[in-house]
């Protein structure tokens, strides 16, 4: 009996995504990124695939807390480091290293008196995302006060991001590259700059650590491209099966608020997925679906549980036969502009009833 909605997960693709990324960065350490659960891949498993990694790095301080109790030892980062001295306590309690990019997170650090150089940092310079990290002199500022930090191990290490490394004609990447150059002259410590799409777009930064986060799962950070367009295979495919096939006829609506009106007879077919697993509610009239690994429209609204899709193609469809959302033969990237929106937040998306099934 094929399963309902589930997700398959090729974790060998985990490993040669991470050796592509070696390739792209030769002269780099690796730091995979495995914030909100790997993506939606599961954190626990997608750490054990990626031992060859040189390190991890999570959003938050409970995902670090997470792996180090899963018993992985490996160099954990937290992106967005702590927020209050509970947290801190936390981070030091598990070895995590935090990114410093705030100055409440310096004024925590000055009141510590605990054992010295016991916590590791990256110190965030904004080079333009104006989300997270210091400007200007602001940056050297707080380099000067982290050097004076008994609790902080030195060196200290230097990180910004990107914020439109995804577009190759944009000259935004190159002077955020240029000033946290400019910035960071003389300093000691390790480098870290490019995410995914600085890591292949942009391959003569010149860093310690590349940071990659979607390329792992087999993704392409460019619109308009597929993960294997650069060597990367995707690790998640989303399968479910048909349920029911029905005939409707010509100027019959389809689903709710009738948004499909069928132009001509339509044999139709019934399939338990929808948004309630995590396929996108918007994804568009003529989105491609694999019923029996051949490519048929989605017509109708996407429902909680179930979407729609044209059979006329495939007179011999029936309940139980397997369908692909996206996965191997269906790149999930192609989905995602169907759905307006991109690859991660389909990964992302996949909710708790969805099964796993590992191979
Ligand atoms: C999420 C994240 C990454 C990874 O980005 P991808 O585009 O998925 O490669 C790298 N660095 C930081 C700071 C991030 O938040």
């Amino acid at each position: 009996m094929t399963p309902a909605a589930y997700v398959q997960l090729d974790l060998e693709a985990v490993r040669h995504n991470l050796s592509q990324v070696k390739r792209y960065a030769p002269n780099n350490k690796i730091m995979a990124v495995i914030k909100a659960n790997a993506y939606g891949h599961g954190i626990t498993r997608v750490a054990r695939a990626l031992d060859q990694a040189d390190g991890l790095a999570v959003a938050r301080v409970d995902e670090g807390v997470r792996l180090r109790k899963a018993g992985f030892n490996q160099s954990i980062t937290v992106l967005q480091g702590f927020v209050c001295i509970d947290e801190l306590q936390l981070m030091l309690q598990h070895q995590l290293d935090a990114v410093i990019h705030t100055s409440q997170q310096i004024d925590i650090l000055q009141q510590q008196t605990g054992s010295a150089s016991s916590l590791s940092v990256w110190l965030k310079m904004d080079t333009g995302m104006n989300r997270l990290g210091f400007k200007g002199h602001d940056f050297n500022a707080a380099y000067n006060q982290l050097l004076h930090c008994t609790i902080v191990k030195q060196p200290i290490n230097l990180i910004t991001h990107f914020a439109n490394a995804d577009d190759l004609l944009d000259d935004k990447t190159r002077r955020q590259i240029d000033v946290f150059n400019h910035a960071i002259q003389g300093y000691p410590g390790q480098r870290s700059i490019a995410n995914s799409a600085g890591i292949i777009g942009w391959p003569n930064v010149i860093s310690d650590w590349v940071r990659p986060g979607l390329m792992l799962y087999g993704c392409s950070p460019f619109a308009g491209k597929t993960g294997a367009h650069f060597g990367l295979k995707p690790v998640m495919s989303l399968h479910s099966r048909l349920i029911a096939v029905k005939n409707v006829a010509a100027g019959e609506t389809v689903g709710y608020s009738g948004t499909w009106e069928c132009p001509v007879d339509t044999r139709l077919g019934v399939i338990s997925i929808g948004y309630g697993d995590g396929y996108h509610r918007h994804t568009r009239c003529g989105a491609p679906v694999l019923v029996n690994d051949l490519r048929v429209p989605l017509i109708g609204r996407v429902s909680m549980d179930m979407i729609t899709v044209d059979l006329n193609s495939q007179p011999t469809a029936k309940p139980g036969d397997p369908v692909t959302l996206w996965g191997n033969q269906l790149p999930v990237e192609e989905i995602a502009l169907h759905a307006d929106t991109i690859p991660y937040t389909l990964l992302c998306g996949i909710t708790q009833r969805v099964q796993i099934v590992e191979r």
